[in-house]
């Protein structure tokens, strides 16, 4: 599942995400009435329109006027994000000739000042970060405002133990900061903390009360995972496209993305134009295809003749996708 799929530190996820912000289509949340799997979601995609147009508002998300798939069609609170990177063109030039529709990815990132925040300067490092802040992340959006309205940041701690009174209601948490323990007593308490940690949590709260961890009365806390996948594939040109300029994901298609009964399969995958880091690619050269040597050499070394595609692809619930605590005594 990869190394940033934590949610630790100020700002979780949102610091080291790549920006790229789409909505669900309605199909996501009724998949077991339209494809026969899996199950459909309590909620529709109607409930959380309000809030999708909120969050775009919110942060400024940058994108096309006319997005063609799904509810949404535009225009985003900002325009789309130019110049587009060489891989981005590669992309839209690959499917202009294949007549397969694409567009500006809709981004998290800043096409125009905002906020007292400037715009893109296509240096490529969203996912360390972005150190002029173009890219949004609670870290330097929601948090620094929070702190302005009188918040309290603890970093560095980590939360170990959600503590329940007597009757069984949340009565604060115990965190770690420095190697000493600590007990915060709170009148709300809000877990936050991804998919990965917030299960996590509540399992490691399991007490007397609640031998199965907390709110885990289904026995469902951090079962079924669904992440989405990411296969990628690569091609090399004979003119350098040079992957690492730009944000990583700047052209999409989401042309394969319903269900098409002419397929084998149910569901669908959206093609982002994505442009690995050189040190990524390595890493993921060396530990997901484990090449090495003079082989790793000969493809670093052509790096900058790299065009990259990324299908991210559904992945539906399954008992194996799950969170569980180990016991390492
Ligand atoms: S390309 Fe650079 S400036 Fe633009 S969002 Fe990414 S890190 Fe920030």
């Amino acid at each position: 599942m990869g190394h940033n799929n934590s949610g630790r530190g100020v700002g979780g996820g949102t610091v080291h995400f790549t920006g790229v912000f789409y909505r669900f289509h309605e199909s996501d949340f009724r998949i077991k009435t339209m494809d026969g799997v899996a199950d459909d979601w309590p909620i529709t995609y109607k409930d959380l329109e309000y809030y999708y147009e909120k969050i775009e508002k919110d942060i400024a998300v940058s994108g096309p006027i006319h997005f063609p798939w799904g509810p949404f069609q535009g225009p985003y609170p900002y325009p789309q994000r130019e110049p587009i990177s060489a891989n981005a063109q590669v992309f839209r030039e690959g499917c202009e000739r294949l007549g397969i529709i694409s567009t500006v990815a809709p981004l998290a990132i800043l096409s125009a000042p905002f906020d007292g925040r400037p715009p893109c300067i296509n240096r490529g490092f969203c996912n360390q970060g972005c150190k002029p802040n173009a890219k949004f992340s609670t870290l330097i959006h929601h948090i620094p405002k929070a702190i302005g309205y009188g918040a309290e940041v603890l970093s560095d701690c980590m939360v170990t133990h959600v503590k329940v009174d007597k009757k069984g209601r949340v009565e604060g948490v115990t965190f770690v900061q420095d190697g000493k323990e600590y007990f915060q007593k709170a009148k709300i308490t809000i877990i936050s903390a991804f998919c990965i940690e917030t299960p996590r949590l509540l399992l490691n709260s399991a007490c007397p009360q609640f031998p199965d961890g907390l709110a885990n009365s289904s026995c469902m806390v951090g079962k079924e995972l669904m992440t989405h996948s990411g296969h990628d594939i690569f091609a090399k040109f004979h003119d350098e496209v040079r992957l690492y300029k730009g944000t990583p994901v700047l052209a999409v298609s989401q042309e394969f993305y319903e269900t098409d009964a002419s397929r084998d399969f149910v569901r669908g995958y959206t093609f982002n134009a994505h442009g690995a880091r050189p040190l990524g690619l390595a890493k993921n050269l060396v530990s997901k295809g484990g090449i090495w040597r003079q082989k790793l050499y000969d493809i670093m070394r052509d790096y900058n003749f790299f065009s990259q595609i990324t299908m991210v692809g559904e992945v539906l619930p399954d008992k194996n996708n799950s969170i569980d605590i180990m016991d390492w005594c």
